[in-house]
Order: C-alpha cells, then sequence, then structure tokens
C-alpha cells in the first residue's frame, strides 16, 4: 500500500463525518485508556469487533484520556504521550474515520459535566460494592490512598455511555459490572425527570475477552508491561512466542501434551484463521508427536503475518501527527455537539435550565 492510497483526506473528514452522523443507526460506544499503545488483546478483545460494528452502526470511539489518569495522577505524561498513540493504532488497524467518530474525553466538556450531576445519584458504599472496581483497588495496592477519580471511574463511564446515547457498548467480561451501574443511574435520572431521557444499554461480549500475556499468569495489559504491541518487531514476535507457556510436563515430542492452560493454543484459538486445522494439531498435542518448537513455529509465522501490514502503516501514520490530530479534533467536534445536547436534557430534568 502507498501512502497516497492509505493517508486519509482529512479535509473531507468533517464532511463524510457530519453525513455518517446524520442517519438512524443504533449507537455503539467503546474506548480505551490513553495509558500505552494497543496490544494483541486489545486486537481480539477488542478492534477486529470495531471493524465490523462500523460497518453496521453509528459508532464512537474515546481516547479515554481522563480515564487514564484515574490512576496516573501523579504520572500524566503517561497519558499524554499516549493520546496519538492509541489514535495511529486505531487507523493502523482499519478503523476509518469517516465511518467511525474518534474523539478525546478530556476535550468534551458535557462528559466531565454529567459525571457531577450523576455523581449525586451514586452512594460511595454501592461504588465500593462495584466488583471490578473492588478488584482493581486490590490489584493497583492504593492502600488508604485510593484517588476519588479511580473510585468515581464507573460514573465517568456512565456518563460516557449515556453522553452518546450507545445503545450497544463492547466490553471486556470484567466490565460488565458498570454496564449495571450505567443502566442503574440511567433508570434514576429517568425518574427523576419523569419521562424517558436516557436510554439503557446492553454489553456486547467479545469472543476473546481476555488474552492472556505469554506466561499466562494475567490478563495481557498495557499497565503490566506484558503486552505484545502491533506494531512489535519481527523479532519482538520471535521472542515472545518463544518464551510462551505450553505445557510444563511435555518435555518430548513423543509425549502426549496439555491443551487447556497453553498459552500456545489460547492464542491459536484467538489468531489463527483456520479453526479446522487448530483443532488437528490439538488431537496431535494430545496424542503426542507434536512438539512444543513445531507448535511455536505455526503461531509465529501466523502473528507475523498478522502483525507486519498494522506495523508497516502504523509507522506511516505515527510520522504523521498533524494528520492524527486532525482527524481526532475533526471527531471531537462532532462529539462536543451531541453530548452539549444530552447535558441540557439532564440539566433540565435537575430544573437546572434558567438559560
Ligand atoms: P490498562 O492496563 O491501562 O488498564 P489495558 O491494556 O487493560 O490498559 P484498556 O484500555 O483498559 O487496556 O482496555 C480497553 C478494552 O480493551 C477493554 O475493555 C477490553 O475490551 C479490551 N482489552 C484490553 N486488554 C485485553 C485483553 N488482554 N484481552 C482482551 N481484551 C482486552
Ligand atoms: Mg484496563
Amino acid at each position: 500500500m502507498n501512502n497516497q492510497s492509505t493517508l486519509l483526506d482529512t479535509k473531507a473528514l468533517a464532511t463524510t463525518t457530519a453525513v455518517t452522523k446524520a442517519s438512524s443507526k443504533a449507537k455503539v460506544l467503546t474506548g480505551d485508556r490513553a495509558t500505552g499503545q494497543l496490544h494483541l488483546g486489545h486486537y481480539v478483545g477488542s478492534l477486529q469487533q470495531r471493524l465490523i460494528l462500523q460497518e453496521q452502526y453509528e459508532q464512537t470511539i474515546l481516547v479515554a484520556d481522563l480515564q487514564g489518569l484515574t490512576d496516573n495522577g501523579h504520572n500524566p505524561h503517561k497519558v499524554s504521550d499516549n493520546i496519538l498513540n492509541v489514535v495511529a493504532d486505531y487507523l493502523a488497524v482499519g478503523i476509518d474515520p469517516t465511518k467511525t467518530t474518534i474523539c478525546l474525553q478530556s476535550a468534551i466538556p458535557a462528559l466531565s459535566e454529567l459525571t457531577m450531576y450523576y455523581a449525586n445519584l451514586v452512594s460511595v458504599a454501592r461504588l465500593m460494592r462495584n466488583p471490578t472496581v473492588k478488584s482493581e483497588i486490590a490489584s493497583k495496592a492504593f492502600g488508604q490512598s485510593i484517588p476519588t477519580g479511580f473510585l468515581t471511574y464507573p460514573i465517568s463511564q456512565a456518563a460516557d455511555i449515556t453522553a452518546f446515547k450507545a445503545t450497544l457498548v463492547p466490553v471486556g467480561d470484567d466490565q460488565l459490572p458498570m454496564i449495571e451501574q450505567t443502566n442503574e443511574i440511567v433508570r434514576k435520572l429517568n425518574h427523576i425527570a419523569g419521562q424517558q431521557i436516557l436510554v439503557e444499554c446492553q454489553p456486547l461480549l467479545s469472543k476473546v475477552s481476555r488474552l492472556p500475556s505469554c506466561d499466562g499468569k494475567n490478563k495481557m495489559s498495557k499497565s503490566m508491561g506484558n503486552c505484545i504491541l502491533l506494531d512489535a518487531s519481527a523479532k519482538q514476535i520471535t521472542t515472545a512466542v518463544k518464551s510462551m507457556y505450553t505445557d510444563a510436563n511435555h518435555l518430548k515430542v513423543e509425549q502426549p501434551g496439555q491443551v487447556a492452560g497453553n498459552v500456545v493454543f489460547t492464542y491459536l484459538d484467538a489468531f489463527y484463521p483456520d479453526a479446522d486445522y487448530v483443532a488437528q494439531l490439538k488431537a496431535h498435542y494430545q496424542q503426542g508427536g507434536l512438539g512444543d518448537g513445531a507448535l511455536k513455529k505455526i503461531l509465529e509465522e501466523c502473528l507475523q503475518q498478522l502483525i507486519a501490514p498494522i506495523r508497516e502503516r502504523r509507522a506511516m501514520y505515527i510520522n504523521d501527527k498533524a494528520q492524527l490530530i486532525e482527524i481526532l479534533k475533526a471527531g471531537t467536534e462532532h462529539a462536543q455537539a451531541e453530548t452539549d445536547q444530552v447535558l441540557q436534557q439532564v440539566k433540565s430534568a435537575f430544573g437546572l435550565n434558567l438559560f
């Protein structure tokens, strides 16, 4: 692919975006914390699905920089340095800004304002009971110093979802309590308003909602530094696959090996295009006669083929920061207009619409 055909015509973007938005398709909202480059977990957990969703729905993707700050308040560069990285990742995998609105959370004031209104409808006890928040607080070892922004981020997510009137929210299974909490806020607000101002949303789960890291111990995650990035070099891919956990008791090729808990098979299930072939490999491995080296070679080739074109496109986008900013700005301006309307409705529900 040459530069001419891949780089987007940003001048035409605002016009095309407006045309797309005039449709009455159901609305989908997703987002990513701007805490690092995106990785293979994002690819199978959300990006692949977003490529399909952008063809069928009115999709908004939020670069969640404010949410990134909720556990990085004292290290804000981690967030600000990664905003354009995330946008470049979107474009590199094929998110098309003429079909999907890509926007920046901190530059949409209605999202923060809505958070303030909704905060009055949620008790601290309810936030503390949220299972995702509970386990994240434990794993982040905040001790007695939980940032208020972190504790309240489910309220901010409810603001994001409702501000875009999203009815479908693609999430990992760990995010289901956020949907529940959002819908509670929606019901409370509608009750106060005496009419249906906000709409409830439904989760959309992806096939792979928790891709493990190479050692199989944790979820692949930006903050844990255990990722295969979408622009990993050929050498990094080779090293990562070689390091993958297989079956500790599979010492000789002729021995039967275990598929359950074998990270190489988890990845083949997630990425290899031919599921029948993966089933044959599993049978062979369980029977004995298929070595870890040969198995890893198959996965490595598959990941090399997947990542090489993404890496190439990403390098092109990240070298044109002006274009990335232009795309993000156009999407954000569109989002500002859309979310302001919902904010006005919510303010009216509280009777705070004097002028
Ligand atoms: P951080 O460590 O900063 O929280 P992260 O790597 O967990 O970053 P997020 O921005 O929190 O990434 O995740 C955004 C979305 O990406 C999630 O809701 C989920 O759908 C998807 N996702 C992230 N990591 C994975 C993974 N390992 N497997 C599948 N999906 C994932
Ligand atoms: Mg996360």
